[in-house]
């Protein structure tokens, strides 16, 4: 082993040999101590060689980070002369006591390159950001003084750029204290900027990236001058924009090193560059105490990114893409408050989660500050706090005190409150009521907040009314706020908080889907399209896969497994995917990926990939991870050329009024005119509603019209399912064997939509008498009950779910919404027991099943049109059959309805393309014989038994009792209810039917009996 003395010699020969000694700073011995480093690099061996001289002054100990840098000598020398060797202990670490006297420490060393992200020696550059020299624990001034490889130039914290070359030694001087140094080396270009006097601006790109100088430096000039008029003076006397090749964004003192292979994407320029910038202020001039809490990110975001999107009038947008990111990842089991954040590393446990905190929370944290101060005083607050702070750390605390006092008012419990809590606002809106007062109108409704404890919050209410809208502000720091808002113009609507001035839970219809949503979920589902497509998908599942994640294959999975899974669907094969999204028009070339709400669960997203191979799957899958906040994306190559975000509310929006859309009357057209232009579509939808005789009429109307102008019509009914279509043939043929009664009879009419035959009864004639072919459009009843009561259409006959549309599509914008008010906010959404999810599917498999039998028809009959009549939720063109058979064969369509006064006007123009103004038509009553029949099978066959009379009934004053059995009416035998309203179908009261009744004798036989009994006015239901 070398002796003390030995030692010494080599490391001031090397000393020596690279430092020239009198060019440096000459140690002061004052705090905070100083630090010179010597290094020459051999990029051929990926080494470098160093010896550091650390000045200790008097009355301070030290502790020096060694890592696994290769110590050649180490030694310290008192200010008394006498020299010792020091050595560093468990795990490379150098420490040394607090001595009175100040101390020189030399340490020579070398260190190997391993070529990770910050570490990098090569003959094509150098790039060192970890442990490259010994780290000390506190700040210190640094020095330092390379040999660089010949053409290289040097970037690093320096006082001055460029560096002073002296001989071939690269000298830097930094006068601002820091604990560690960063330094990157290669052929740069060097472009210069003037800022203004005495701040220059410099880019440090590689020849390829030469272009991108005037740019960037002018994209810098603008930012600092940006930053000195809104904060204050730039630190530093000098910027540098540094090409890295590896791809890093680092906001370091006095530079920033970005990744060369993003340099050409706008973002870099218009929004990181600004970030980064903005770090010169807040990171590093401005530093974050070591305790309580990182601020600095939050702040850089809302003062650069955030700013800069409001530049462009996307302030609110933002501040909501915020807060969705922010529910996206952060849940009640990964929490934190963001006074915990303290690290905004990629590599972290719950990175995702954390990350949101430090940057989301806390620039909504600064954005809701903004809301409540003004501009004015929030920047004269963020001045305040640089003045106060610059060149030194600074906590929360002292941002708190800085806004106190530009704000003048204590605002120590507003940002204890939401810097102590991790949870955020969650708000309810109830009891809303609209009133004329003397003083105007009045809204009034009870604010409430979710959370166990309240926050003090300043909620915006944007109130619209006849006369136009009205911003308010109401103050709620309690659990039950009653506001009471007066108006100038009746309410029609209000929203909370539509500007998105706070972090808060968002209403469901407010949060667009997004992928940041599947990402952060906590249970995750891909299901691929089969076994066969795993390899296209490979990459995207084993970049992405995690332990929240299962992956499913084509058969083995059920509706209800995504109840509490966010889920991607891998292929849009998938029968299950297509059963709730039909197949989407995504393009087949490239990657796509589209996020939905699950329709069956809109807490849920449901993702939608395709992929044109895997070379796309590959190329596109690591860039999504940065695509978090968009609903629909695109890929080609892995570039990026589709990017959207779907639309939501703006605010909890709460709608009271309406006002009513009208037209002129001078501009209502002729019968005629309209039927002329039907007659340009192909498919002509006339709502119902099945109950109005007068909407029937109509319906006949069009189709007289339709017929005389197209005779090769046919007619669509939802009144009858297919299974009734050999009679509906035979019927609208013509065939004299079918007659009305043996119609009904054979297509089973009154079993499957037991509504008065005679709304349809002119509809139907008219059809046979013109042999108008009749389709029945409609399902077996029992499937889609089947499907409503199950939730699901894996309990139907084999046979029966084979004949079901496979392409079903419960997604159509405010399809569930409007499905879910008619089935009732009371029932609970899930699957099976008649449940919303079950109600969905079915509704989804009526309509769908429909525009398939459509376009069956259609397809087969090449020249013929089509009138279909169906109930108006059904012919509606935004979300019923129309844009179903739409996806299934191009054609022409238009939906006709009759202005009925509950429709509501203003939604007239998305669901219909013409309204007729009709008059009333009433149906003469149909009368009844007044008893209960009861079916009751005898001799193994089918009979109807009297089981009680009604009030009005005269049918016992003819001598019917209880437990008689009618045989025939008229002469028509009867056996089943459907026999008894055909014969009784144009019966008035006061007529008189015979009756071929069957009295049980005592001795049990049968007597038969012929009565003659009145009719009587159905004042209730039964026969
Ligand atoms: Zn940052």
């Amino acid at each position: 082993m070398p002796s003390p003395q030995s030692l010494l010699v080599l490391v001031l020969v090397l000393l020596a040999t690279l430092m020239h000694g009198s060019d440096l700073p000459a140690a002061t011995g004052n705090p905070p101590g100083s630090y010179d480093l010597a290094v020459s690099f051999s990029p051929p061996t990926r080494s470098l060689t160093a010896t550091a001289r650390i000045t200790l002054p008097a009355g301070s100990g030290l502790q020096l980070e060694l890592g696994d840098l290769a110590i050649s000598g180490m030694l310290l020398r008192r200010a008394d002369g006498s020299e010792a060797v020091p050595t560093a202990g468990q795990g490379g670490i150098l420490q040394l006591a607090e001595e009175r006297e100040s101390r020189e420490l030399y340490i020579s060393y070398s260190h190997q390159a391993d070529d990770t992200g910050d570490d990098l020696i090569d003959p094509a550059g150098i790039v060192l950001l970890g442990l490259w020299h010994p780290l000390p624990d506190r700040e210190m001034r640094f020095s330092l003084r390379a040999k660089l490889p010949p053409g290289f130039t040097a970037i690093t914290e320096s006082d001055r750029f460029p560096l002073v070359q002296e001989g071939d030694a690269t000298i830097a001087v930094f006068s601002q204290p820091r604990r560690a140094l960063h330094l990157a080396a290669a052929d740069y270009a060097v472009a210069s900027r003037e800022v203004r006097p005495g701040l220059q601006v410099h880019t440090l790109f590689f020849p390829e990236e030469r272009d991108l100088a005037p740019s960037y430096l002018e994209a810098a000039a603008d930012y600092l001058q940006r930053y000195e008029r809104q904060i204050g003076p730039f630190p530093y006397n000098h910027y540098v924009i540094v090409a890295n090749r590896l791809p890093t964004g680092l906001g370091l003192p006095t530079f920033t090193l970005m990744g060369r292979q993003v340099l050409r994407l706008p973002f870099i320029r218009e929004t990181s560059l600004g970030h980064e910038i903005l770090h010169s202020w807040f990171g590093n001039s401005v530093e974050v105490a070591a305790t309580g809490g990182n601020w600095c990110e939050g702040l850089t975001t809302y003062l650069a990114d955030h700013a800069f999107r409001a530049d462009r009038g996307e302030a609110a947008a933002d501040r909501r893409e915020c807060i969705v990111n922010y529910l996206s990842y952060v849940n009640d089991h990964n929490a934190i408050p963001l006074s915990a954040f303290s690290s905004a590393d990629h590599r972290q446990p719950q990175a995702e989660a954390v990350r949101a905190i430090g940057y989301n929370r806390a620039a909504l944290l600064f954005a809701e500050l903004e809301a409540r101060l003004g501009a004015e005083t929030f920047n004269q607050a963020i001045r305040r706090f640089y003045d106060r702070h610059q060149d030194t750390t600074a906590g929360w605390s002292d941002l708190s005190q800085a806004f106190s006092a530009a704000a003048g008012q204590d605002l120590a419990a507003f940002f204890s409150e939401r810097l102590e809590r991790p949870d955020i606002p969650d708000l309810a809106v109830e009891d809303i009521d609209v009133r004329q007062t003397e003083t105007g109108p009045r809204l009034s409704f009870h604010l409430r907040q979710k959370t166990k404890q309240p926050f003090a919050l300043q909620v915006p209410v944007l109130v619209t009314t006849a006369a136009g809208t009205r911003n308010f502000t109401v103050t709620a720091a309690t659990g039950d706020t009653p506001v009471s808002l007066t108006t100038d113009g009746w309410p029609l609507q209000f929203s909370i908080d539509p500007g998105y001035t706070f972090l808060r839970r968002l209403d469901p219809a407010e949060q667009p889907p997004v992928w940041s949503q599947f990402l952060g979920a906590e249970k995750k589902l891909a299901v691929l399209e089969s076994e066969a497509v795993k390899t296209v998908y490979q990459p995207f599942l084993d970049a992405l896969a995690d332990d929240r994640w299962t992956v499913k294959i084509a058969g083995d999975i059920k509706i209800d497994e995504f109840d509490d899974s966010a889920v991607v669907f891998l292929g849009l094969d998938h029968p299950l995917s297509r059963s709730l999204f039909a197949r989407p028009d995504l393009p087949a070339a490239g990657f796509s990926l589209e996020v939905r709400r699950n329709p069956l669960n809109p807490g849920q997203p449901a993702v939608l990939v395709t992929s044109a191979g895997v070379e796309e799957t590959a190329a596109a899958t690591p860039k999504l991870r940065h695509y978090g906040r968009y609903s629909q994306l695109h890929f080609t190559r892995g570039r990026n050329d589709r990017q959207q975000i779907a639309a939501a509310d703006s605010g909890m929006q709460f709608n009271l009024d309406r006002l009513p859309a009208g037209a002129a009357t001078s501009a209502l057209q002729p019968f005629t005119d309209i039927a002329a232009r039907l007659a340009a579509n192909r498919v002509v939808f006339v709502g119902e509603t099945h109950t109005s005789m007068a909407d029937h009429h109509l319906q006949l109307r069009i189709i007289e019209a339709l017929h005389r102008l197209q005779p090769d019509l046919a007619i669509g009914l939802e009144m009858f399912p297919t299974s009734s279509q050999p009679a509906l043939d035979a019927y609208s043929r013509g065939d004299r064997t079918m007659d009305e009664r043996r119609f009904l009879k054979a297509s089973r009419y009154f079993q499957v939509w037991n509504q008065d035959y005679r709304y349809y009864r002119d509809i139907i004639t008219f059809a046979r008498s013109k042999g108008i072919p009749l389709v029945g459009l409609n399902l077996d009843k029992e499937v889609t009950s089947t499907v409503f009561k199950t939730g699901s259409t894996a309990t139907l006959p084999e046979a029966a779910r084979k004949s079901l549309p496979v392409d079903r599509d419960l997604s159509l914008p405010g399809y569930a919404e409007r499905l879910a008010v008619i089935h009732g906010m009371h029932q609970t959404a899930g699957h099976g027991n008649g449940s919303l999810g079950g109600f969905i599917q079915a509704q989804a498999l009526w309509d769908e099943a429909m525009a398939e039998h459509i376009a069956e028809y259609l397809t087969r009959h090449p020249g013929r049109r089509m009138v279909v009549l169906a109930g108006t939720q059904h012919t509606r063109k935004d979300t019923g059959i129309p844009p179903r058979l739409a996806r299934r064969l191009p054609l022409q369509q238009a939906t006709v309805a009759a202005l009925a006064a509950d429709e509501a006007a203003a939604d007239l123009t998305t669901t219909v393309d013409f309204v007729f103004a009709i008059e009333p038509v009433t149906l003469p009553d149909q009368a009844k014989i007044g008893v209960v029949l009861e079916s009751q099978p005898l001799d193994g066959r089918p009979a109807l038994k009297v089981g009680d009379f009604t009030a009005t009934s005269k049918a016992d004053e003819a001598g019917l009792r209880k437990q008689d059995i009618i045989r025939a009416i008229d002469g028509h035998p009867v056996a089943e209810m459907d026999d008894v309203r055909i014969a009784l179908l144009d019966a008035r009261a006061g007529d008189r039917i015979t009756a071929d009744v069957d009295r049980p004798g005592r001795d049990g036989a049968m007597q038969r009996l012929q009565l003659t009994i009145e009719l009587v006015a159905p004042a209730d239901h039964p026969q």
